[in-house]
C-alpha cells in the first residue's frame, strides 16, 4: 500500500510499504481521511524525536475492511473514528477512565504506525463509532482537533455558565474552543491571534471580540479590558509569551489551561499576585474516549457547527508538501482513497 513515511527531519515521501496485518484483537481499516494536526509538522521538523520509518497522523476516520481474530461488536463495512493513542487499558489512569493519561500509551503516528496510509490496523479499543451524517474529514478531527478543547475547557477548565473566557491562539483548537466555550454558556469569549485570517476566523466561529497582540504595547492589558473579569484562559499554541499572556488575562480565581505542546519554561507572576489571587495552571492532554463520543453526538446534533473545520483535502499523493507550507486556521485532512486525478 501507498504511505506517506517519515524520513528524519525535513524528510516525508509517499513510499510503498507492506500492508498492516490485524493482530488478534484488531481490525484492518480503510483509511477515508487523516488530519494534519500540529504536532504532524512538529514530526517532520524532527522536533518530537520520532524514528526514521514512521507513518505519522493520529486523527484518523475509516471503514472496517478486516476483522481480527478475538473482535467482538464490530463488522466489515463499520465506519469509524479513532482514539489517537493505543492504551493498556490496565494501569491506575485506564482504570480510572482516564485513558488520555496511561502509563503505557502508543501514540498513532509516533510510537506505532499511524494513519497517513491507505490503510493501517488498529486494536478495537481504539474504535469509535462514526454516525451515518458525519463526513470522514470531520469524524477524522473530532478526535482530536475538537475533543482536545472539550476535554481542557469543559473537564480540566471546569467552564461554568455566565463565565469571561479568553482562547490564546485561533488555529484548529482555538476555533473549536470558541464554538465551546459558547456552547457551555460563556458570557463572553475573547480570542487572541497575529494572524488576521486566524482573528477573522475566530469571529466568524462566535467570538465576542479578538486581539492583535502585536499591535498592542501591553496585550496583557488590552486583553483585560477587552475580557474584563475572565475566569478561564485556554492557551493553545505553546510559547512562553502566549502562556503569561493566558495568565495575565485572569481576574481572582481564575484558571488557566495549557494545551499548546512545546519546550518553552513560562514563568509565573509575582507570587504575591498568584497567589493572593488563587490563580491555577493546569496541564491539559487530549480527551477521553467518552468526551469524542461527546463531539460526534454534538456535531450529529447540530449543536456544533463543523461547516468550516475542514479548509482543504489533498489526495495522499499531494501531501507531502503541506507539512512545509504556512498554516491555515483550519484543518487539512488527506483523502488516502483519492486518486490524483
Ligand atoms: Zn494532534
Ligand atoms: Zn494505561
Amino acid at each position: 500500500m501507498r504511505a506517506l513515511v517519515f524520513r528524519g527531519p525535513g524528510k516525508i515521501a509517499l513510499e510503498e510499504v507492506d500492508d498492516p496485518i490485524p493482530s488478534p484483537g484488531e481490525v484492518l481499516l480503510q483509511v477515508d481521511a487523516a488530519g494534519v494536526c500540529g504536532t504532524d509538522r512538529h514530526i517532520v521538523a524532527g522536533e518530537l524525536g520520532v524514528p526514521s520509518g514512521t507513518v505519522p497522523g493520529h486523527e484518523i476516520a475509516g471503514t472496517i475492511t478486516r476483522i481480527g481474530s478475538e473482535v467482538d461488536g464490530w463488522e466489515s463495512g463499520d465506519r469509524v473514528a479513532c482514539f489517537g493513542q493505543v492504551t493498556c487499558g490496565s494501569c491506575s489512569a485506564c482504570l480510572a477512565g482516564a485513558s488520555n493519561r496511561c502509563r503505557r500509551p502508543a501514540v498513532l503516528g509516533m510510537a506505532r504506525q499511524g494513519g497517513f496510509a491507505e490503510r493501517i490496523a488498529l486494536p478495537q479499543a481504539c474504535l469509535i463509532r462514526l454516525p451515518d451524517s458525519v463526513a470522514s474529514p470531520v469524524g477524522a478531527i473530532a478526535s482530536d482537533a475538537i475533543a482536545t478543547p472539550l476535554h481542557a475547557l469543559w473537564t480540566v477548565g471546569g467552564l461554568r455558565a455566565g463565565e469571561t473566557v479568553v482562547v490564546v491562539g485561533a488555529g484548529g483548537l482555538g476555533l473549536h474552543a470558541i464554538q465551546l466555550a459558547r456552547l457551555a454558556g460563556a458570557a463572553c469569549v475573547v480570542a487572541v491571534d497575529p494572524s488576521e485570517p486566524a482573528r477573522k476566523a475566530a469571529l466568524v466561529a462566535g467570538a465576542d471580540a479578538v486581539l492583535d497582540p502585536e499591535a498592542e504595547d501591553d496585550p496583557g492589558r488590552a486583553l483585560r479590558r477587552l475580557a474584563p473579569g475572565a475566569g478561564l484562559a485556554l492557551e493553545c499554541v505553546g510559547k512562553s509569551e502566549t502562556v503569561e499572556l493566558g495568565l495575565s488575562a485572569l481576574a481572582a480565581g481564575g484558571r488557566l489551561v495549557i494545551v499548546g505542546v512545546g519546550a518553552a519554561r513560562p514563568s509565573l507572576p509575582p507570587l504575591a499576585r498568584f497567589i493572593g489571587a488563587e490563580l491555577s495552571v493546569h496541564g491539559s492532554f487530549g480527551s477521553t474516549r467518552a468526551e469524542i463520543d461527546t463531539v460526534l453526538d454534538l456535531i450529529e446534533r447540530g449543536r456544533l457547527d463543523v461547516s468550516r473545520s475542514v479548509q482543504r483535502e489533498v489526495p495522499l499523493e499531494e501531501a507531502a508538501s503541506i507539512f512545509f507550507e504556512p498554516v491555515g486556521p483550519a484543518r487539512t485532512v488527506i483523502l488516502p482513497q483519492t486518486q490524483e486525478s
